[in-house]
């Protein structure tokens, strides 16, 4: 280890603390804490409008609008989904009783390979749960006319993929409901938080119910609901990071610039490019490396540069099917998933957040390209 400063793969976006100061003082005079206060309210309609979206329903963390996007759709039997994500994904078709069925990605972009959902869906299948991963749009055209020629429900696990837009329309829109998560790794946070998008007004309502114990007024329950309301501190939290998420990004997308620029003569080393049409959030930058041209592996590089100070993540090694809980599906056997082995196995996230500073950069390439 050297005894340069740390170069983290990511940082949080923080507010300003006299701003913050303020809004817990309104929320102290208040005396409302939580239960859809006054700034959660703000905070949903804000979100609406910022991602282009009919409605936004506030969670406490990202993995429960997934787990309740499953229960408000009433999804049963298989569900059709992808390894390369964070477990998540797979955990909440678990937590819900149905079985995971993986699919291979394109190996483009990593996300599911719409040609190969339709050789997995069975009399059984109910959905398909594809992830945005990196933030890149998944064919959402291809899958939802699969979807609609099975009768399949849609819901996309849009963790990564905070105000991205293809053709100006957020692709949060797409499939039945999207989710998105606040947590502190993300390019916008809530410190943990989470939401679920929602096109229609009656939807909304009840999801909201279920968010809230299933509680439709005091003395009503109307179906069994979980807790994962966001309380009013978090929620003003949240209202301070959007003021500044826009230039957050921007700062990303530059970082991105100089790293593409850095590493387009490296030979053996991939990465993705912005695809036309589409306003990218620049959540991660993923290199992957092609050990013979390279002349090191994966795993040498990764370590090389945790050495020099420099951490990288290996987003997404092991594949969700490689933990011992999936391990045994039919469905995750390497032999139905090579696209996603090979990503798994050659990627690394480099640091990417918006407080790089120009130094950062430079030795996150140096350890990279001067070998
Ligand atoms: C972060 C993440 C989640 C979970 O979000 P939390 O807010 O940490 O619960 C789910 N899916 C994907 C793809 C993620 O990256």
């Amino acid at each position: 280890m050297t005894n340069k400063e740390l170069i983290t793969v990511t940082s949080p976006l923080l507010p300003d603390l006299e701003e913050l100061h303020d809004m817990l003082q309104q929320i102290w005079d208040k005396r409302w804490i939580t239960n859809n206060g006054s700034f959660h309210k703000q905070l949903e309609k804000e979100l609406a409008e910022y991602l282009g979206v009919p409605f936004v329903s506030l969670f406490t963390n990202g993995t429960l609008p997934l787990l309740t996007a499953l229960q408000a759709l009433k999804i049963t039997g298989e569900v059709i989904t992808t390894p390369y994500s964070f477990v998540a994904t797979t955990h909440c078709i678990w937590w819900n009783g149905c079985k995971p069925v993986f699919v291979d990605i394109d190996p483009n972009t990593g996300n599911i390979d719409p040609k190969k959902i339709e050789a997995a869906i069975t009399p059984r299948t109910t959905a398909i749960m594809p992830v945005h991963v990196y933030g890149t749009p998944c064919d959402t055209k291809e899958i939802q006319n699969i979807a609609d020629k099975y009768g399949l429900k849609v819901i996309y696990d849009a963790a990564h993929a905070f105000g991205v837009k293809k053709n100006g329309t957020s692709i949060l829109n797409e499939g039945d409901m999207s989710t998105l998560s606040f947590h502190a790794t993300k390019v916008y946070n809530t410190l943990e938080g989470g939401a679920m998008i929602i096109h229609d007004e009656e939807t909304k309502k009840r999801i909201d119910f279920l968010k809230n114990f299933g509680f439709a007024g005091e003395t009503e329950v109307v179906a069994p609901g979980i807790n994962s309301k966001m309380d009013e501190v978090r929620a003003a939290y949240g209202l301070l990071n959007l003021r500044q998420v826009d230039k957050a990004i921007e700062a990303r997308h530059q970082v991105a610039l100089q790293y593409r620029e850095a590493l387009q003569e490296t030979e053996g080393i991939r990465f993705m490019n912005d695809l036309s049409g589409v306003k990218h959030n620049y959540s991660y930058f993923p290199i992957f490396i092609d050990e013979e041209k390279y002349g090191s592996t994966r795993d040498e590089l990764y370590f090389k540069m945790k050495e020099q100070g420099v951490n990288g993540r290996r987003y997404f090694y092991p594949l969700i099917s490689e933990f011992s809980i999936y391990q045994g599906e039919d469905s995750a056997s390497p032999d139905n998933l090579p696209n996603a082995h090979k990503m798994a196995n050659s990627v690394i996230c480099l640091p990417m957040h918006h407080a790089l500073s120009q130094d950062d950069i430079n030795r996150v390439l140096e350890t990279i390209i001067i070998k």
